[in-house]
């Protein structure tokens, strides 16, 4: 029977799982034969998760709606399927699930078809070419969308899980951090005791604009979870003053590191921030590149980096960043956008391929109600399992997507 050149990769990865040498090799396009297959065909779908609690950035016209997605199905000539799932949030930065949807059918699926799916740079190349990066990467959380569903694609025809494609070991799981996003500080004893009841240790705080709120918030999640990591995350919400004035008062009332103090171009501000010491300052928005790291930490603007694929146009960027800061001793924890599902499975599997030590805020399980994976992931005692099957590691259930698709479709007012 003839052997399909994927089935060779295939045997070939499998006779010699973690071989970093042999796995660099299959994943460099450059030494490879010509290409077995195509990107065919990708089809993409709007949808948004419906939701359970207070967060601030699912609120107001449109994050009332749920957590928006848009699934990227992404079809080889073979017949062979990946699938990404891009996470905008419009309140967090400046991408929608609209904006979204249309740069990925418009712009970046006619610059990919007919590439090979299993060069990712190729295609990350092509996108540069059809939508041009700014200060740094041009429409990012669209693109991760794109990035996830390649290196989905990519696994499957080699089956490879997608901690062997980056010749790092297959497994593990990772303990998650529970988010405390409050109006007033009486709201923290529930909040922290919903997460004590599914068994999280520790919690992640939204803080800003206001040091004494945040200080008064820090000392009471640090009392009632006296071991726990604590990490506070001001999503750029102080002035450059005011961030001199909170981090001295977020270390005395218990807090481990504070992230994004400030809008990532106070370059300076973050710069005094990083000199005065009070607490370790990691940034987040604004990370979108490796260069965009290096430059920030030649700079001396930090001391490490909130990870996430959604934000920096997805695993390859993420990969290359997390990699950095091991090698420059930089500080690197794991983070997310209310990841669901696919976009979940992707950052849970490169965390846990990289051995992160610290908790991870991925708090999709905290606030998403939907799933459309055939088995869903649940936390169990305030810890998450590695998916190790090819590509990504889970399987879309088709029907499900389709039917989060179409509640979303009829949910919208009319007219909206
Ligand atoms: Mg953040």
């Amino acid at each position: 029977m003839a052997m399909h050149r994927r089935d060779f990769l295939g045997a070939l990865a499998l006779a010699a799982p973690g071989v970093p040498g042999l796995n660099a090799l299959l994943a460099s396009p450059a030494r490879a034969a010509p290409a077995a297959t195509t990107i065919d065909r990708v089809e993409v779908f709007a949808a948004r998760y419906p939701m359970t609690g207070y967060f601030k950035f699912f609120t107001g016209p449109h994050g009332s709606e749920g957590r928006a997605a848009v699934f990227v199905k992404v079809t080889a000539a073979d017949g062979t399927v990946g699938w990404g799932q891009p996470v905008p949030i419009a309140r967090w930065s400046d991408e929608t699930l609209e904006t979204a949807e249309i740069a990925i059918r418009e712009y970046f699926v006619p610059a990919i078809l007919g590439l090979d799916p299993t060069d990712i740079a190729g295609a990350h190349h092509a996108m540069d070419g059809a939508i041009a990066p700014g200060f740094s990467t041009g429409m990012p959380i669209a693109r991760a969308g794109i990035d996830l569903a390649l290196h989905d694609l990519t696994g499957r025809l080699r089956g490879q899980p997608l901690a062997s494609m980056l010749g790092l070991p297959v497994g593990g799981r990772l303990e998650l951090s529970w988010t405390v996003n409050v109006r007033t500080i009486e709201e923290v004893e529930q909040v922290v005791a919903d997460g004590r009841d599914r068994g999280y240790k520790h919690f992640n705080i939204k803080v800003g604009p206001d040091p004494a709120f945040d200080a008064a918030l820090a000392r009471e999640v640090r009392r009632l979870a006296p071991a726990g990591f604590l990490w506070a995350d001001a999503n750029g919400g102080y002035d450059p003053a005011t961030a001199l004035r909170a981090a001295p008062m977020l270390a005395d009332a218990g807090v481990d590191v504070l992230e994004a103090p400030l809008r990532p171009n106070r370059i300076s501000g973050y710069q005094a921030l990083k000199r005065q010491a009070a607490l370790p300052i990691l940034m987040d928005e604004g990370v979108l590149s490796p260069t965009d790291l290096e430059e920030f930490d030649r700079l001396g603007m930090l001391d490490g980096v909130a990870m996430k694929p959604a934000r920096c146009a997805g695993l390859q960027s993420c990969d290359a960043q997390i990699r950095y800061c091991k090698d420059h001793g930089r500080m690197w924890l794991g983070s997310g956008l209310t990841d669901p599902d696919i976009s979940f499975a992707a950052t849970v599997a490169l965390y846990a391929a990289h051995a992160l030590n610290k908790p991870a805020a991925l708090n999709g399980p905290q606030f998403l109600t939907a799933d459309v994976l055939t088995e869903p992931f649940e936390p169990k005692d305030g810890w998450i399992t590695a998916p190790t099957g090819p590509g990504l590691g889970v399987e879309v259930d088709e029907a499900k997507v389709r039917e989060l698709v179409e509640r979303t479709r009829t949910a919208r007012p009319a007219g909206g």
